[in-house]
């Protein structure tokens, strides 16, 4: 057998398109627009953005970058947040991962205003999509994953989903969104025994470990399907997943290559979420973060 390939940078392109176009009929005075607090000098993080900021561009989303030093503290950077909660010209922000060490991310991420909450990493985001309500600004990664599956008209209801990862921005949010759909869902992670007994049973394989090429041929069930998240350098210094694709490509019914499978879909998913974010801002009336009950914000509440 050989595996069908999920082909993420496809199905990117055509919501980009279909996003575009929405954006452009808008009859909003204002556009939407998308902060993207970014701290030091990562050079992986750095490329990130950078496609971040190309990507909003191109279906008429703004996006402003705020760039800091690596030696900011956490009160300035807290503070930089609370100002674009309360800016309405802003209706995204996320802040790039990872931070440096002396910033503890589970701080600075629950800065950040729910309503303004762009790849849904707040505790409130978390929560509503751990309660499976539909208010929930799901996290981009796992939102991209299950609209692949979808896409292809993957039945998901019954099905055995192994996640093999348990990160607040990757794994956990994926296991909540596939339960949400009635997968059966096993969480593993790095003090699993027996992970590759596991894998072998799922009929639906999701790879977020971050370990270049460890799931092999006979990790996985003849005809699954297996999600490739892991962005990782191989021994070439050559971007590779947590699947060995060519080990893996001929008994898995379907596959995501990396690049072009998961990755572009995240990025298409936080512009879906930031226009979406803009529209219930829209509706509330205000851009600011007291949601339109305060008396912080321009608007006559
Ligand atoms: P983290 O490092 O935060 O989490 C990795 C998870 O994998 C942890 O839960 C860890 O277990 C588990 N793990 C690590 N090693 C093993 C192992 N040998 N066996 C079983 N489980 C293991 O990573 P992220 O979730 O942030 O990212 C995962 C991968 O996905 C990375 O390669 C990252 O670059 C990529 N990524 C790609 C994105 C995309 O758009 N394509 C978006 C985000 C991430 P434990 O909890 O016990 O430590």
């Amino acid at each position: 057998m050989t595996a069908k390939f999920l082909d993420g940078k496809t199905l990117a392109a055509k919501i980009k398109k279909e996003l575009a176009q929405k954006i452009d009929a808008d009859d909003g005075e204002d556009m939407p627009v998308l902060a993207v607090v970014s701290v030091g000098e990562d050079s992986a993080s750095q490329v990130y953005v950078r496609n971040k900021r190309k990507a909003a561009a191109e279906v008429g989303i703004g996006c402003e970058v705020l760039n800091f030093s690596d030696s900011i503290g956490e009160n300035a950077l807290r503070s930089s947040v609370h100002e674009l909660n309360d800016n309405h010209h802003i209706h995204g922000i996320i802040v790039q991962l990872p931070l440096p060490r002396h910033l503890n991310p589970d701080v600075i991420l629950q800065e950040i205003s729910p309503i303004k909450d762009a790849d849904g990493f707040t505790v409130k985001n978390a929560g509503l999509l751990a309660k499976n309500e539909a208010a929930a600004v799901v996290a981009a990664t796992p939102k991209g994953i299950l609209c692949l599956l979808e896409n292809e008209g993957i039945e998901l209801a019954g099905k055995h989903a192994v996640i093999i990862g348990r990160s607040n921005i990757v794994g956990r949010p994926l296991a909540m969104l596939l339960l949400n759909h009635h997968c059966t869902v096993t969480i593993a992670h790095s003090k699993t025994k027996n992970l590759q007994d596991l894998t072998r049973q799922a009929d639906i394989l999701i790879a977020a470990c971050g370990q270049a090429k460890m799931v092999k041929k006979d990790w996985v069930k003849s005809g699954a399907v297996v999600i490739d998240v892991g962005m990782n350098r191989d021994e070439n210094d050559k971007l590779c997943g947590d699947v060995d694709f060519d080990d893996v490509k001929d008994v898995a019914g379907y596959i995501t290559p990396v690049p072009g499978g998961v990755g572009p879909m995240t990025v298409a998913m936080l512009l879906e979420n930031t226009w979406e974010i803009y529209l219930q801002q829209k509706e509330k009336g205000t851009s600011c973060s007291c949601g339109g009950h305060g008396h912080c914000c321009w608007h006559h509440h």
